[in-house]
């Protein structure tokens, strides 16, 4: 048996962080099995599916490291096949029509509710005789379908994280709608349980992996797998991502949807790692830090845990920081460059670019620092306080107009690591003064500010950009 999995995605919001997660659940554990995974776009609710939506979707996912192994199915191009799956439900009397009214249907649940019942449908319409069906449909009724549920029926099944599972029909809610309201004999529009059975078992989908959300759905599911004779997937039930406090993570907590990441300055890599560690644990000894590659050699749905996963802002940042300090120069250059372009910042050439970005990266966590902190390798920054408390310190300007004459001998292409120490050095030799205030002050001279990255590294990448001298100039 091929292993044949599937990401279900309804296109009416940004690609969600629980779907990624599922998402990358399905994937790891198709390459796993060697089986395929698959897209369908489940976009039925036409009123809130979007084709923008769609693209997000599609586009969050392959900057995860995702794609379809087969042409991604369009759920709406179905329609004909969920309505004949319908027709034959009514044919076998295991459908039937209810032509009950919104108003009678909310009358039934404020008695269920007064009464301090459970809300569910009763089945009124199970029984209807031919004439009276007849009679609803010469006045005019509309009606949706229902699926009988026997109260009686207990369903199973082994999960594949959660172990057996049983529901009994009549936690079910009543028979269930299958198809919107319409008018006469029409078949209205199929709804989630029924499509969703019918395209899983057309697309030949061997394991169902989704949020534990589903799970009154799969009792469901199963029921119209054994009504219309299909066979029955394995089913896998994902646990929640929950936020600090353990309740389920929304919008408040900042993150709902992977575009969310990218823009706060998160990789693709760390994003991918972290999300697949949200509720699946490594193996004993191995390192929580893999790419998709790795970890799809290794991945098991047994390794999931039952329990809602917590959301780690310390972890991700971590895991972020990581893979940003273990990046070449030149994958740097490549996430870091657009972006200072959008500033208007255009690197005087790429060797410059990947020898600023591998720079920056050892103090970032997030990629937008290596935005914030690029600033003075490309804009004059203004002289703080505190650099012109250190310019003014004994011996700091003498030390600069020093390091300005022997700059003379060089030209700014040539000046290397080995020369601006020996600088350093014969200033500090043949002055007097403590290498510490010579570093220092020109640290203030080049930056404008205390603090910085590596002062030799800095120094040698605004010679190049020929910005060096001006600045140590100024603070005469
Ligand atoms: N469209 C459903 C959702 O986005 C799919 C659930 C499923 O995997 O069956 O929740």
């Amino acid at each position: 048996m091929t292993v044949r999995v599937r990401l279900a995605p309804s296109p009416t919001g940004t690609l969600h962080i629980g779907t990624a997660r599922t998402a990358l659940f399905n994937w790891l554990f198709a390459k796993k099995e060697k089986g395929k995974f698959l897209i369908r776009i489940e976009d039925t609710d036409k009123e809130r599916s979007k084709n923008e939506y769609i693209e997000n979707i599609f586009e969050g996912l392959k900057w995860l490291g995702i794609t379809s192994d087969e042409e991604p199915v369009i759920q709406s191009n179905r329609i004909n096949e969920h309505k004949k799956a319908i027709q034959n439900l009514l044919d076998k009397g295991q459908a039937y029509r209810c032509f009950a009214t919104e108003e009678e249907l909310d009358l039934m649940r404020q008695q269920q509710k007064d009464n301090s019942q459970a809300p569910r449908y009763d089945n009124r319409s199970r029984n209807l005789s031919k004439e009276k069906e007849s009679e609803f449909l010469r006045q005019g009724r509309t009606s949706v379908i229902r699926f009988r549920i026997n109260d009686e029926e207990s369903i199973i099944w082994k999960d594949l994280i959660r172990g057996p599972m049983k529901w009994s029909g009549k936690d079910l809610g009543g028979d269930m709608v299958i198809s919107r309201r319409s008018i006469g004999n029409e078949i209205g529009d199929p709804l989630y349980n029924l499509v969703v059975v019918v395209d899983d078992a057309a697309m030949k989908i061997t394991h169902v992996i989704r949020g534990e959300d589903h799970i009154a759905n799969t009792a469901k599911q199963i029921l119209l797998y054994k009504a219309l004779g299909l066979k029955i997937p394995e089913f896998a039930h994902t646990p929640l991502i929950l936020n600090a406090e353990g309740k389920k993570l929304s919008k408040r907590d900042g993150v709902t949807s992977i575009n969310d990441f990218k823009e706060m300055g998160y990789t693709s890599e760390a994003t991918s790692n972290y999300m697949t560690l949200l509720g699946w644990s490594v193996p004993e000894g191995m390192d929580e830090r893999f790419t998709l590659e790795e970890v799809s050699k290794i991945f098991s749905l047994n390794k999931i845990n039952k329990a809602g996963a917590k959301f780690d802002w310390d972890k991700i940042n971590w895991l972020n920081a990581q893979v940003i300090h273990n990046s070449s120069p030149n994958d740097l250059f490549q996430l870091l460059s657009p972006l200072w372009e959008k500033n208007g910042w255009k690197s005087p050439n790429d060797e410059w670019g990947k020898s600023l970005a591998k720079l920056l990266s050892s103090s970032m966590t997030l990629i937008q620092e290596g935005v914030d902190q690029a600033k003075p390798f490309f804009e004059e920054p203004e002289l703080k306080e505190e650099a012109i408390k250190q310019i003014n310190v004994e011996g700091a300007k003498l030390a600069l107009k020093s390091i300005l004459k022997k700059l003379e001998k060089y030209s700014s292409e040539q000046f290397d690591k080995q020369e601006a120490k020996k600088i350093l050095e014969e200033v500090s030799k043949t002055e007097g003064i403590k290498k510490g205030i010579i570093m220092k002050s020109l640290r203030a001279a080049l930056l404008g500010e205390m603090q910085g990255p590596d002062l030799i590294s800095t120094w040698i990448i605004l010679s190049r950009a020929s910005k060096d001298r001006a600045r140590i100039n100024r603070c005469f």
